[in-house]
């Protein structure tokens, strides 16, 4: 094995029964008519690689998205491109910067590339503490998730064009950018091919389990960081099924909506829990020193939450999920009150 590979942690999955808000996935229900649609998916060609699948499906998204195919890499997940693009960008001892808190994975992933990887010590959602990190360390990329995984703040487009300025490489991963799209950078990238945006299907399409991602950047950026995706990276099978998804463009209009209401209804449940960083995604971070407590509390009634350091991060669900936590609140308001 490699030197210190101890030190990458290894994430394995759980399979979680009650109501899993702890993974930011999508609580829409994908309507009957698609579902009836994906049944009429063919499963002819099972026998050979996909190609075709995956030449529609980058022709949808190109469409949604408002980019050229060629701008487009397909991923076994957003995963899969960080993965991806880390190894195409990073040389060994580089330095890679993310604001802080953020997506655990970037650590991991620039880690495995045998780059070094940099938070700032103080303030880490403030843009001041962000840049001074950047012209401190000189990083040759920063990693940042827009919204933010887990507060759900936003990094304004200046922001970010100031950033992409001051680095060779900027990633913006957008995937919960669904939620909010005219806040997306796609619109900006013309004037910035050091960025690289990523997206996924697995927040508000709706498909985590089908393991599709999307990195949007310049033709030029796509052509040299393809070179590292492995030849048939993703199913043809998840591939046809996104494409049925993706061309019904009143699907996504209808989960958007359901998951902004029920994230609306959510900020108003957990009020007596603590301060709340207004978001955009489909969740919500909510400061508490009494995290681990709080997780315990929802566990006890079926719900699943994260907790971090000083917050807990809890998913956008439906008004059966909503329920248990207003049982569990009020337990909690009728000890306080004995
Ligand atoms: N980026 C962010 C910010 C995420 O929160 C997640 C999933 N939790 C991912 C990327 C990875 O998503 P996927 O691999 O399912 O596309």
């Amino acid at each position: 094995m490699r030197r210190n590979y101890q030190s990458i942690p290894r994430y394995v999955p759980h399979e979680v029964t009650g109501f899993a808000l702890n993974q930011n996935e999508s609580q829409f229900e994908l309507p009957e008519r698609l579902k009836q649609e994906i049944r009429n998916v063919s499963l002819e060609g099972l026998n050979s690689y996909p190609v075709s699948e995956l030449i529609a499906l980058k022709k949808s998204y190109a469409t949604y998205a408002g980019v050229k195919p060629n701008q487009l890499m397909v991923g076994s997940g957003s995963d899969e491109l960080l993965a991806i693009l880390s190894q195409a960008i990073l040389d060994a001892e580089d330095q890679v910067i993310a604001p802080a808190p953020d997506f655990s994975m970037y650590g991991i992933y620039t880690q495995i590339a045998r780059a070094n990887f940099v938070q700032p010590q103080t303030e880490g959602l403030s843009f001041e503490s962000l840049m001074k990190t950047i012209k401190e360390h000189e990083p040759k990329l920063v990693l940042l998730s827009n919204p933010n995984n887990p507060t759900g703040k936003m990094w304004t487009k200046e922001e970010i064009e100031t950033i992409a300025a001051h680095v060779p490489f900027l990633v913006v991963d957008e995937a919960y950018i669904d939620f909010t799209m005219q806040d997306s950078f796609v619109t900006e990238l013309g004037y910035h091919p050091n960025v690289i945006i990523l997206r996924t299907l697995s927040k508000a399409f709706g498909l985590a389990n089908l393991r599709i991602g999307f990195m949007i950047a310049d033709a030029k950026v796509i052509e040299q960081i393809d070179r590292f995706r492995s030849p048939f990276n993703v199913s043809g099978l998840s591939a046809a099924v996104a494409t049925v998804v993706l061309n019904d463009s009143d699907y996504i209009k209808e989960s958007v909506r359901f998951h902004n209401e029920q994230r609306d209804k959510l900020e108003t449940l957990l009020q007596p829990i603590g301060e709340m960083i207004p978001s955009r995604a489909n969740f919500l971070y909510i400061k508490t020193d009494e995290s681990h407590v709080w997780a315990e509390r929802f566990l006890d009634h079926g719900i699943h939450i994260r907790a971090f350091s000083d917050g807990i991060r809890v998913s956008a669900g439906t008004d059966e999920a909503y329920t248990h936590i207003q049982n569990m609140l009020n337990e909690v308001n009728s000890v306080e009150n004995s």
